[in-house]
């Protein structure tokens, strides 16, 4: 069984990921969604709320499932016995942080191998944070959202508002 991890913080899913998601499942036997518990930056949604999130936007692809973990990757694919990671790559500039991750993770697991996928052109310039930023200004981007996110996100950000 081929079994791979996608690991993100996925604040919230995007239609990139999604992208990354259903190619991976072609791939793969299995793909595990590892959501990051602590991102370093607060998220817009809660762990829960971005487990859901992807729980219903991969509902229709059986061989996916979400997990979430904290500290190392490494020790969470330890337990899981998984060893290998996919990632998604838009720009280049994702290219140098990717990199020395891929290498970091090799130096602490030799088993573990890291697949980059490209992503397709149309989400080249798609990053959850840029997502919220347009959203919290009143814009929309439907088409680069699953529509239940779309919903999710708009309401979320209305009771901000109304804080
Ligand atoms: P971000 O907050 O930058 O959108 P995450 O931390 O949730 O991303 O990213 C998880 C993984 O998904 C990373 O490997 C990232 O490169 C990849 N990813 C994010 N957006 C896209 C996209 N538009 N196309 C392809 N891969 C993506």
């Amino acid at each position: 069984m081929k079994i791979a991890v996608y690991p993100g913080s996925f604040d919230p899913v995007t239609m990139g990921h999604m992208n990354i998601i259903e190619r991976a499942s072609k791939l793969f036997d299995e793909v595990v969604i590892a959501v990051l518990v602590n991102s370093g930056k607060t998220p817009l949604f809660s762990l829960e709320e971005r487990v859901e999130l992807l729980k219903i936007a991969t509902a229709h692809l059986p061989s996916v499932t979400i997990d979430s973990f904290s500290g190392l990757l490494v020790e969470y694919m330890d337990k899981k016995k998984i060893n290998i990671i996919v990632k998604g790559l838009r720009a280049v500039t994702d290219f140098e942080y990717e990199y020395s991750m891929a290498l970091m993770n090799k130096k602490l697991n030799h088993n573990i191998e890291t697949v980059f996928m490209i992503t397709e052109d149309k989400y080249a310039f798609l990053s959850s944070s840029k997502i919220k930023e347009i959203y919290k200004l009143g814009a929309r981007a439907s088409d680069l959202l699953p529509p239940h996110t779309e919903d999710i996100l708009i309401k979320k950000i209305e009771s901000l508002k109304n804080k």
